[in-house]
């Protein structure tokens, strides 16, 4: 396939706001694709040229892309910095520099998609020893053999700022519909997807074997699968009658009440164990192999769990053996370092608190229900609840009545944990979805609002006074909307940053500071400095208010709907309200674990939002 059939597909998503013509236009060029070019179109659409597992990223440096783009127009390192610096976007600057160029490369030849992926991933594959030279020379043949709009987007996507209009739903639903013409095949290729985390691949085994084999995809070892999320609920009583099964069709009158499982929350770092052989990996929430992290837990993990292939869930966790508590998560985060994690190991032990069992020796437990899968999982960890072990099993009670299941929410904020998880004993394993297969239940720190909010920044201020010194006063932050694949405004957050915080974070976004407003952004509050929307941060705050100035779930010129889909928007207070904000919002932590599309949605946030109004007993605010 030329790449030319893609850029103009690009260029379409850059700029069109309609979801179902960039499914379209995708299913289109998916029409027209061999086996390995659906692998090769899903991923460059995704934005990647590997999935996260296999730690192979491009994020080439706005410099050397500046080098390759001097070689191939023949201009001077001077002229391609005024360019950039005239254009705003590195892309627009190669665009016009070669469309300028008049001596053409003698052999040109026209680019096509495999070229194109397979010298990024040699960009991207490459380390070690003049590797800088090398990665120049990889982008400088593409660019030599490029149109001038090509090079736009080669370069956009090199130095990460191509705006991507196909979020991951948007490529599943083409891929369904360049099969079938609908969206039919959405919701397996979804299962097929969130159990492999390797979209590509999917795509891949579509058009080569064909919608059945999608179907048949199980767990399989070193293969990382996306994450269940748990929802949130106000509190014991509604979480017993959610998922409680009191009041149910079939459990209720004749079966008596059921019950759900309740395990304590563990605020560690979730971790997905693979273990094949001798062989163990360890993933994060990010699906990132994070294995060199945890070499004592590893160690653990074979002597304690009785599996030749297994996957299995739990939270890794600072842990005192000799007061029996668990450390705080600042600690526990320590672990989250290149070099000394020998020292760290003996210095802060942790413990694996297993909590799923997904997959066991050839069998898919993600497809079995909690009961069986917790019953197994508890039969194959040795000395589970025993002193001094390093691999355990989250403990859990059954509660029938809200009393039972706030007993143990009290206990467990007693000995140090974050609140509960309530699950529904007859649910599957959720991969990649929130639903109320797990409820959380958090202590609110403020009393207020039922839980933190984990939201992206997108800019910052340079701030007044002493804080100047550090380049940082404030920072301004958005949820995502996950349907339309934006970051909308949601606060400013002045507060609660110390002065070390304040350092870390001034040299973090100076890195991904942007000279625009990103496409992907909505905001009116203006910040002194953009950035590429990509560091998350837990924030607490006393509530959540309408705002005139901030636009999250507000109603959306582009692209869709907010409040309005919720009613949030009607009938509420005086006025109309625009959006949503926090307020008073303060910075937790770092949540570094995180990617910018696993922040809190816009849908979770109404959601929240409606909570609080039912904590409050419907009142109007
Ligand atoms: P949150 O990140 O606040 O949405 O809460 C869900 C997270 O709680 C999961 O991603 C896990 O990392 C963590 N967690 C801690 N303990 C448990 C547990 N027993 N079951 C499920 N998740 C847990």
């Amino acid at each position: 396939m030329k790449f030319s059939r893609l850029v103009l597909v690009f260029e379409e998503m850059e700029k069109k706001s309609s979801r179902l013509a960039i499914t379209h236009d995708v299913s289109e060029v998916f029409k027209t694709c061999s086996p390995k070019e659906a692998k090769r179109v899903t991923r460059l659409m995704e934005g990647i040229i590997a999935p996260p597992h296999e730690g192979i990223e491009l994020g080439m440096a706005d410099k050397l892309a500046m080098r390759a783009i001097e070689i191939v127009s023949g201009k001077s390192g001077k002229e391609v910095a005024a360019t950039y610096r005239k254009k705003g976007d590195l892309g627009d600057a190669a665009e016009e520099l070669l469309a300028q160029r008049r001596q053409h490369a003698l052999a040109k030849s026209e680019l096509s998609v495999e070229k194109v992926y397979d010298n990024f991933y040699k960009i991207a594959a490459s380390g070690g020893g003049g590797s800088q030279d090398h990665k120049v020379k990889l982008l400088a043949e593409l660019l030599s053999n490029a149109e001038p709009n090509e090079a736009k987007i080669i370069i956009r996507f090199v130095t990460g700022s191509l705006r991507l209009g196909a979020g991951e739903s948007t490529i599943i639903d083409a891929l369904s519909e360049s099969r079938s013409g609908s969206k039919e095949l959405s919701d397996e290729i979804e299962r097929a997807f969130n159990l492999t985390s390797d979209l590509g691949a999917v795509a891949e085994l579509l058009f080569e074997k064909g919608m059945q084999a999608v179907s048949a995809i199980k767990p399989k070892p070193f293969n990382p699968i996306k994450p269940a999320l748990a929802e949130r609920l106000e509190s014991a009583q509604a979480i017993i009658e959610k998922i409680g099964g009191g009041g149910g069709s079939e459990g209720g009158a004749a079966g008596g009440v059921r019950g759900c499982s309740v395990e304590g929350k563990f605020d560690g770092f979730r971790l997905a164990v693979h273990k094949k052989g001798s062989r163990v990996e360890f993933y994060s929430r990010r699906q990132e192999r994070v294995t060199h992290m945890f070499p004592d837990l590893a160690e653990a993990f074979k002597k304690q769990v009785a599996a030749d292939e297994i996957i299995c869930e739990g939270e890794a966790i600072g842990f005192n053996d000799a007061t029996g508590t668990f450390l705080p998560f600042q600690d526990t985060m320590q672990r989250k370092r290149k070099h000394g994690v020998a020292e760290k190991a003996e210095e802060i032990p942790l413990k694996l608190v297993l909590f799923e069992l997904l997959y066991f020796d050839g069998v898919d437990y993600t497809q079995k229900p909690y009961r069986e899968r917790r019953e197994k999982l508890l039969k194959l960890v040795k000395n589970a609840g025993g002193k001094g072990n390093r691999i355990d099993v989250a403990p859990a009670v059954i509660a029938k009545t809200a009393a039972q299941l706030q007993r143990f929410f009290d206990e467990s904020v007693s000995t140090g944990l974050e609140g509960i998880v309530a699950k529904d004993l007859e649910a599957e394993y959720t991969a990649g979805a929130r639903k109320f297969a797990w409820i959380k239940l958090k202590k609110s720190y403020s009393e207020k609002l039922a839980d933190t909010v984990d939201v992206v920044v997108i800019g910052y201020y340079y701030g007044k006074g002493k804080r100047t010194e550090f380049g940082l006063g404030g920072l301004l932050t958005a949820v995502y909307d996950d349907k339309h694949q934006r970051f909308r405004s949601v606060a400013k957050i002045g507060t609660g940053l110390s002065e070390a915080q304040m350092t870390e974070f001034a040299s973090t976004l100076g890195k991904i500071a942007v000279k625009k407003k990103p496409d992907d952004v909505d905001s009116v509050m203006e910040p002194d400095v953009w950035v590429k929307p990509r560091v998350v941060i837990e924030v607490n705050a006393d509530e959540i208010t309408r705002s005139p100035i901030h636009v999250a779930a507000a109603e959306k010129g582009k692209g869709g709907k907010g409040v309005d889909e919720t009613n949030i928007g009607a009938g509420g207070g005086e006025g109309e309200a625009e959006g949503l904000a926090l307020r008073f919002p303060r910075l937790v932590r770092l949540r570094d674990d995180k990617a910018a599309e696993q922040a809190t949605t816009e849908r979770e946030l109404i959601k929240l939002f409606e909570l609080q109004r039912k904590s409050r007993g419907q009142s109007s605010e």
